[in-house]
């Protein structure tokens, strides 16, 4: 039984309570404030945005939002918390009894109950490997998160992590978090029990924390069952702790318990007011929420055509949905072919080149050098027959490492196809003229041959030989010759 708590950083302007930057990157102890450094006489003031995105959340899976929740303080004592408490709620939080639809392996979905989704403020960031000293860095301190906490309805480690790239593809596509696990945007802690085949209570549970990585998620959920199998094999019992996963060693260690043992006094926060949510709030969030995954994803076979395969595989992830758009429409733009058409070709080559050279390189599509607009470019030059399809292969890679138009990169690497059709038959002549013997056979009714002819008199023209001019003429010239 495996329950998540994730918390993802938003993409606010400023902090939850004050008007700070919430910018991710400057230099430390930059981006603060009397109010986020926590100094005495000083009053906190509730960004509007972070409820708006919270309420975005609450909205996308399906949560009764709290007409008036409360704000908390959870009070533990950290060198990065100058206030000594974190805002954050606590009893009555924003958004309840939610639920998110996963996609599984076997390609079944799955329901996972959303318990709450609470939002709270960040704590700064201690420094240790920066000599002796531990150093604090407040730029982090009041920026603003949502804690989403789901039921334990996951039943494998496989499922925890669907369910994760699910929560990552709806907070992206709802444009409040990056998403970015490895930089700590997105964080998540796994709670995961045993219990016997055919029992209904709950066991004694385990909290891992510290995956900075979807598959470190798995990974630790995978080790903390076999660890938990073990303890319950041998007839002991599985003490209810928190572990950290240790990537390099790939095993979770039990936090020394004084470190874990928090009691956090909750209480509401007497400089705060309720926040009260009414209906006019909640429908102006709703209409501008942006498009849903799987809306965008019906939309891509609807309005273009698209087999349900590539509209998967182009809206799994936001920033591919919008790379792929904006080249669709850069193309529609200079072509007349008809929607469809492109829709397919510019499917196809985001599907296979781009994100593979993205997967190569490990980075978002938005950070390679081929941009939409230089994508639509090439493929245009194809469509107008400037460069057949197999050379499009070798100006996408020359974009690559080059930042010239693609029409530039085909007239220095001369490129360009040639469909003169007297060029192509000096060429078929050559090669006809060279393999007397497989024109006999050819004549003699061996068609294969044929194929020998096409493959000769490409190479003989370094590829650029228009292919079907090419065919067309071989056919031609072996014609005349058999009469
Ligand atoms: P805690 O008070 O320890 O934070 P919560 O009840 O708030 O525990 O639950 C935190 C997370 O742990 C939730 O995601 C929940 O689904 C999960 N969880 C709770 N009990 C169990 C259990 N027995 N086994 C697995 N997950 C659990
Ligand atoms: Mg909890
Ligand atoms: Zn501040």
């Amino acid at each position: 039984m495996i329950g998540l708590e994730v918390h993802a950083q938003l993409l606010t302007a400023s902090k939850a309570f004050c008007g700070c930057t919430a910018a991710f990157g400057n230099a430390p102890n930059t981006n603060v404030c009397p109010v986020c450094l926590g100094m005495p006489g000083t009053l906190p003031v509730l960004n509007r945005t972070l409820v708006d995105y919270i309420v975005r959340m609450g909205i996308a899976t399906e949560c009764r939002i709290a007409p008036r929740s409360i704000l908390a303080r959870k009070n533990y004592f950290y060198p990065d918390l100058p206030k000594g408490y974190q805002i954050s709620q606590y009893e009555e939080p924003i958004c309840t009894g939610g639920a998110l639809t996963i996609d599984l392996d076997d390609g079944s979905r799955k329901r996972v109950g959303i318990t709450r989704i609470h939002m709270e403020e960040d704590a700064g960031k201690s420094i240790h490997d920066q000599g002796p000293d531990t150093l604090v860095d407040l730029n982090r301190c009041g920026v603003p998160l949502i804690e989403i906490v789901t039921e334990p309805d996951l039943r494998s480690p496989r499922e925890a992590y669907h369910a994760l790239v699910r929560i990552r593809q709806l907070v992206t596509y709802l444009g409040i978090c990056d998403g970015n696990m490895e930089e700590g945007s997105l964080r998540c802690d796994a709670n995961v029990s045993l219990r016997k085949k055919g029992t209904q209570a709950l066991g004694t549970k385990t909290e891992v924390k510290n995956m900075n990585s979807f598959r470190n998620v798995e990974k630790a959920l995978e080790f903390e069952i076999g660890r938990q199998q073990g303890l319950l094999d041998d007839g002991a019992r599985v003490v209810q702790e928190t572990l950290l996963w240790d990537a390099d060693a790939g095993v979770a260690i039990p936090m020394r318990s004084k470190e874990e043992a928090h009691d956090y006094r909750y209480f509401p926060d007497p400089d705060l007011v309720p926040v009260l949510v009414d209906e006019p709030w909640i429908a102006s969030v709703r209409q501008a929420m942006p498009e849903l995954p799987e809306h965008r994803r019906d939309r891509f076979q609807q309005e273009l055509g698209l087999p349900r395969y590539d509209a998967n595989v182009l809206t799994a992830e936001r920033e591919v949905a919008d790379f792929y758009e904006q080249s669709l429409r850069a193309l529609e733009a200079s072509s007349s072919a008809s929607r469809e058409n492109l829709a397919k070709v510019v499917s196809n080559w985001v599907m296979t080149d781009v994100l593979r050279v993205a997967g190569d390189r490990s980075v978002p599509v938005s950070a390679l050098p081929v941009t939409p607009g230089r994508l639509a470019a090439m493929i245009g030059l194809i469509l107008d027959g400037t460069i057949s399809g197999k050379l499009a292969k070798d100006v996408f890679e020359e974009m690559l490492v080059s930042s010239e138009e693609p029409s530039a990169i085909v007239r220095r690497k001369g490129l360009v196809q040639v469909t003169d059709s007297g060029a192509i038959a000096a060429c078929v002549d050559t090669v006809l003229a060279a393999h007397d013997e497989q024109v006999k056979k050819y004549l003699a009714g061996n068609e294969k041959i044929f194929g020998f002819f096409v493959g000769e008199t490409m190479k003989l023209m370094q590829g650029k030989g228009n292919p079907k001019v090419v065919n067309e003429l071989l056919r031609e010239r072996l014609t005349s010759m058999k009469v």
